[in-house]
């Protein structure tokens, strides 16, 4: 069974995780969001990328979710005394991802051939493949004012309200990216930001139309748990972009992509009556046993789907 996830950072490096973990590498393909990717002091940072192969590789730091752990911050700390760009925090080991890929880009390699090579080093064997391998800024837009992505995440500690998320028109999915759907069985899309990780995948054509004509099923994880996100700004966004930041909310964004959906145990009952299939999940993924237990039920669920249809 080929297995596709639609991943972000934080939410969507642990479903693929799990995933990775439980099924054969060469079945499984995470199609990662780069509309958070920027260049920074010179380099190209891609942070949806690092923290889905930190975390396959099991290099990630369990406490912030992103970035390595046994981190050290040495660089960056002398960066700050010498006065440069101190306000996104690179790592010292950190800083070598940065590094490699910006120099691979510069000598000409897609971001799909680096992808592959980090991956490779890192020795992760499934297949992490970026959305494109053009450029696709997501920018948020409030009041007036649109800012880049990391500016306002980061800088801005996402504070400035959301009016809308701006996405870039004209990004197209690479080969590799349209392969895996057109030989996928199952599409995940992880408990990820909808609006800032798993639009932005969506937005790159033709995802959207392969999504809603090839893969058998797909199945939808929900980032939203008693009402919150687990982490990050998606139930701040959803009460700014007028949306209840609800499990039912989520499911009714994805709407017609998808085929099931699976929402936490804190929120049982409230998507009984969706008019597909559902399955109440413990969703939150503490470690790598939850990582590892989800991921499983989430495969029982859809081998369920796959045999009603
Ligand atoms: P980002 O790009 O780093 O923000 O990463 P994602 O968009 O992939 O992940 C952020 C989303 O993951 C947030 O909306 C969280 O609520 C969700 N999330 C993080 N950890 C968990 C978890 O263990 N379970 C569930 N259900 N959602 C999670």
């Amino acid at each position: 069974m080929k297995v596709v996830v639609l991943a972000g950072g934080v939410g969507g490096a642990k479903l693929a995780d799990g995933i990775a973990r439980i099924l054969p590498p060469e079945d499984v393909t995470i199609i990662v969001n780069t509309g958070d990717d920027f260049e920074h002091a010179g380099l190209t940072i891609c942070p949806d990328l690092d923290t889905v192969m930190y975390r396959l590789a099991g290099v990630a730091n369990d406490e912030t979710g992103w970035g390595r752990t046994g981190e050290t911050w040495r660089t960056i700390s002398e960066v700050t005394a010498l006065g440069g760009p101190d306000w996104f925090r690179l790592g010292d080991l950190d800083l070598a991802t940065h590094l490699t890929r910006t120099h691979l880009l510069k000598q000409g390699e897609t971001l799909t051939a680096v992808t592959h090579h980090l991956c490779a080093q890192l020795g992760i064997d499934v297949t992490v493949l970026p959305m494109s391998n053009q450029p696709a800024p997501t920018q948020i837009q409030s009041g007036d004012t649109v800012y880049p992505f990391q500016t306002w995440f980061v800088q801005e500690r996402w504070q400035p309200p959301v009016k809308e998320v701006v996405l870039p028109e004209d990004v197209r999915a690479t080969q590799a990216v349209i392969r895996a759907f057109e030989t996928a069985d199952l599409v995940f899309i992880a408990p990820s930001n909808p609006f800032v990780s798993i639009d932005p995948i969506l937005n790159v054509y033709p995802i959207r139309a392969l999504m809603m004509d090839l893969p058998q099923a797909i199945i939808a994880v929900s980032p939203i748990v008693g009402g919150q996100a687990v982490k990050g700004p998606a139930a701040k966004m959803m009460q700014e972009l007028g949306l209840p930041p609800t499990s039912r909310t989520i499911a009714d964004y994805y709407n017609e992509l998808i085929d099931g959906f699976v929402y936490d145990v804190q929120d049982a009952g409230s998507c009984d009556d969706l008019g597909i299939e559902t399955r109440c999940l413990n969703t939150m993924m503490h470690n790598e046993a939850d990582r590892i237990r989800l991921a499983k039920e989430v495969m029982q669920f859809a081998e369920a789907l796959l045999t009603l249809n």
